[in-house]
């Protein structure tokens, strides 16, 4: 018959609408279906019902720990009265030789008798270039780099703005373990394990 594929299209069309008001509904007592964790994993799930158009940037859905978006730096958390904590980072250099679109730059210290300071002096990284793909994060030996959640970064400056410096990359291990409480443990109790065996030898 002709027009049947129009309306079974229409059928589908009205069932995920009608769908959305119930989804609502069940979530109402739960804190709403946009806005916890639960939530979330059931409507990006294969479970998922309803439309589920979110009405950014008023609304705004939480992002899962796996999220990743453009690198930042980790530091140790600051002290009182102090900015930015100890780099963790040793400008090694592996994450500038594995980014593939090459976006890293880093300027290795030096100590005033002239020999290498293992911290940057300066870090960039140009986020109009970088692919978000996080081999940085994957192959730094030091768990100095990391993904970041933090996607709202546009901006109309298209030059110096979207090349983040070291002080614009830095942010404290405490943010890494808010963002990604699970990965952080367990790479805390690598790093511990690894730190025990040495002192063993
Ligand atoms: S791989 Fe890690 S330690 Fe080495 S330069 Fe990059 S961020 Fe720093
Ligand atoms: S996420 Fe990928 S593209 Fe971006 S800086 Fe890291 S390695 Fe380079």
């Amino acid at each position: 018959m002709y027009g049947l594929g129009i309306l079974k299209g229409l059928g589908i069309t009205m069932r995920h609408f009608v769908e959305s008001y119930v989804d609502d509904i069940r979530w109402l007592s739960k804190g709403g279906r946009y806005y916890n964790d639960a939530a979330l994993e059931e409507r990006q799930g294969l479970q998922g019902t309803g439309i589920i158009t979110v009405q950014y940037p008023e609304e705004k859905l939480p992002v899962p720990e796996r999220f990743r978006f453009v690198p930042f730096l980790v530091t140790d958390n600051p002290a009182p009265g102090q900015m930015y904590g100890k780099d963790w980072c040793t400008s090694c250099g592996i994450c500038a030789k594995v980014c593939p679109p090459q976006c890293i730059w880093i300027k290795r210290g030096k100590l005033p008798n002239g020999r290498p300071n293992p911290e940057p002096e300066e870090f960039y990284i140009d986020i109009d270039i970088c692919m978000n793909c996080g081999l940085c994060a994957e192959f730094c030996p030091f768990d100095a780099i990391k993904m970041d959640h933090d996607y709202e970064l546009a901006s109309y400056d298209r030059t110096t703005a979207h090349i983040h410096d070291k002080a614009r990359l830095s942010k404290p291990i405490s943010y890494w373990r808010e963002i990604a409480p699970t990965r952080a443990a367990h790479e805390a109790a690598l790093r511990d394990e690894a730190a025990s065996k040495k002192k063993k030898k």
